[in-house]
């Protein structure tokens, strides 16, 4: 997956590509799915969701720009594919998933893998969660037509909010850095992912 998906698409962070090398996303794929593990696709998952592209989830991973003590909250636990890649790099990772059963499955397979500098809570991640922010990323994996200001609140000093931020159709991934005077905004590209919903996103629809 490395060789062939993220280096030839210019993705060369030794941290982000180690970290992709070392979680076995066919742990966190359905069963019935198990063939297509490795392919950079999204895959369908319960409820209606998806485990996202192994590419997007290196770009995202990248541009949080993590270090070994940065403190990273996730909101869209899925599977806990993601939370998994990022708990490779920082120093904990806090997990905000809507569906409890989502969040319960993902725990379980955290453990088996023995990750355990993660801690995953079940609430509306667009919240954030207030009680261990703030924080030096904030990664969400559902797409949001705009910032939500609980986010961008609970950034630490020059910390990144990575967010895809569009329609329910299609999204560009923006990035949000709190320095000093101003929150410092680019676009690492073109994305798709499930809404966030929330009151302060997308109305709950399921
Ligand atoms: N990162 C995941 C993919 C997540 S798909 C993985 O690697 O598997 C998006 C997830 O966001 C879904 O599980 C969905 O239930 C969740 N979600 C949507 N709105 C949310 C909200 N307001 N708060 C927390 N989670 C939310």
């Amino acid at each position: 997956m490395v060789r062939r998906h993220l280096l030839p698409r210019g993705l060369t962070d030794r941290r982000v590509l180690a970290a992709m090398a070392s979680v076995p996303r066919e742990h966190f794929v359905p069963p019935e799915l198990m063939d297509r593990a490795y392919a950079d696709l999204p895959l369908p998952i319960p409820r209606r969701q998806t485990i996202s592209q192994p590419y997007i989830v290196a770009l995202m991973t990248f541009e949080a720009g993590l270090g070994r003590n940065s403190r990273v909250l996730e909101v869209g636990t899925g599977t806990g594919y993601h939370t998994a890649v990022l708990a490779k790099i920082a120093f904990h990772v806090w997990s905000v998933e809507r569906l409890e059963d989502l969040s319960n499955s993902a725990e379980r397979r955290l453990k088996e893998l023995g990750v355990d500098n993660v801690t995953l809570i079940v609430g509306d991640g667009a919240l954030g969660h207030p009680g261990a922010a703030p924080y030096d990323a904030i990664v969400v994996t559902a797409a949001s037509p705009a910032a939500p200001q609980p986010l961008l609140a609970q950034l630490a000093g020059y910390g990144r909010l990575v967010i895809p931020v569009g329609d329910r159709i299609e999204q560009m991934l923006r990035i949000y850095q709190n320095t000093t005077h101003e929150i410092r905004q680019w676009t690492a590209g073109p994305c798709r992912f499930v809404p966030l919903v929330s009151p302060v996103a997308f109305d709950a629809e399921v």
